[in-house]
């Protein structure tokens, strides 16, 4: 679809006016004012705008304020409440919703496997569905009518047992044990494709991008990771014909069958001043996270961050496509912003970028390191803990 933004008036503007009124974004009376009467068309003003931000924000959706497919996508998902409507698996088209990701983090609190929280009702939430309805007698038919809402309703704030999932994805990390010869990880570097480079710089003659710069980072962590051991596939090479969704990078990670996911960016922001490194790893805004993912973050966080010196913006929880759709640890690295002249300085430094690749690395030895022999970020000599690992294997 086009995206829809300030300034613009018509059908879509009044619908997506009347979802942001519907949450309590945007107050009914901002929503008359600019409607001049019967007939006329709305506005998409500074209210709306205004809104449409704070929506992106509760989302963990890039708040640029204008309405693109995936903050259209979000919207319209946003109307269900649990209750509005009877849910059930589609095929093909499944059912999206705010509706479906409430119940499926009820299902998550009560204890049933319905998968991560992505808002889409696919066969593991109809499957938990079922499950519950057969521990309560109904029918157990994976759908989600009056009765079984009913039931849910009942039982739902009496029982409440943590967070299963993220349990069970930490057990199964857990148990592939502490060596990652043979483990499979999937580094996605962002962008790249048709005329999709990410962020742009220009100087003097040259001209950086963040899809050719994140690219030679990708290639080099390929090479040290297959040097470790690991089954290492980039989910793009250095041109590639058409740009990729988030969906798209997340279901190929999926069909490797993956054990993690990195994926590589860089930051812009008009601002020069901006700088630093962030990692992101799934999470919504209500505590529902990831531990796996977050404890990936925080080990590529830290050891960039103390390998580099380069400024701590910390770790972030994002419902992001490529984090949500995921079904192994997955997080995403904004190594710098490319607009800010200290950090594109060494961040077009082939020796600098070295030093990215060790510390993303030494990152992902801890993650299958056992803890009580972990050791202060930023001294691991990873081919001494390779050797250390070998030496226990044999
Ligand atoms: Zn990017």
């Amino acid at each position: 679809m086009r995206a829809i933004r300030r300034g613009d008036t018509g059908l879509a503007v009044l619908e997506i006016r009347s979802i942001l009124v519907g949450l309590e974004l945007l107050s009914d009376a901002a929503a008359a004012s600019s409607v001049d009467g019967p007939g006329q068309e709305s506005v998409f003003d500074e209210a709306t705008e205004t809104a449409v931000r704070a929506f992106q924000q509760s989302r963990g959706i890039g708040t640029d304020g204008i309405v693109g497919s995936e903050t259209w996508q979000a919207l319209d998902g946003a109307r269900w409440k649990l209750g509005d409507r009877g849910l059930y698996h589609s095929v093909p088209d499944a059912l999206v919703g705010e509706d479906v990701r409430a119940l499926q983090e009820r299902l998550l609190e009560m204890g049933y496997d319905s998968g991560r929280a992505d808002a889409i009702y696919g066969a593991r939430t109809a499957r938990a569905v079922a499950q519950f309805q057969r521990e309560v007698g109904l029918t157990p038919d994976g759908s989600c009518g009056p009765q079984t809402m009913k039931a849910l309703r009942r039982l739902g704030r009496k029982v409440v047992g943590g967070r299963p999932q993220w349990l069970r994805e930490a057990e199964a990390f857990r148990q592939s044990g502490p060596n990652l010869v043979g483990k499979t990880i999937v580094i996605d570097p962002g962008h790249g494709g048709g005329d999709d480079l990410g962020v742009v710089v220009p100087e003097g003659p040259l001209r950086w991008t963040e899809a050719d710069l994140v690219f030679d980072l990708a290639a080099r962590l390929e090479g040290r990771l297959a040097a470790a051991g690991m089954r290492v596939h980039l989910t793009r090479g250095p041109q590639p014909a058409k740009p990729m969704t988030g969906a798209q990078r997340a279901e190929l990670a999926n069909s490797l069958g993956a054990d993690l996911l990195i994926s590589l960016h860089l930051d812009g922001l008009a601002n020069p001043e901006a700088q630093g490194v962030a990692t992101y790893h799934y999470g919504t805004g209500n505590g529902l996270t990831s531990t796996v993912g977050e404890r990936l973050a925080n080990l590529v966080q830290r050891e960039i961050v103390v390998r580099t010196g380069m400024q701590d913006c910390l770790i972030h929880a994002k419902t992001w496509e490529l984090l949500r759709l995921t079904r192994m640890p997955a997080v995403r690295v904004d190594l710098g912003y490319l607009t800010s002249p200290v950090d594109r300085d060494r961040l077009v430094n082939p020796l600098f970028r070295e030093q990215i690749v060790e510390a993303i690395l030494a990152a992902v030895q801890r993650m299958y390191y056992p803890v009580e022999n972990d050791v202060p970020t930023g001294s691991i000599d990873v081919r001494q803990l390779r050797l250390a690992l070998s030496s226990r294997q044999s």
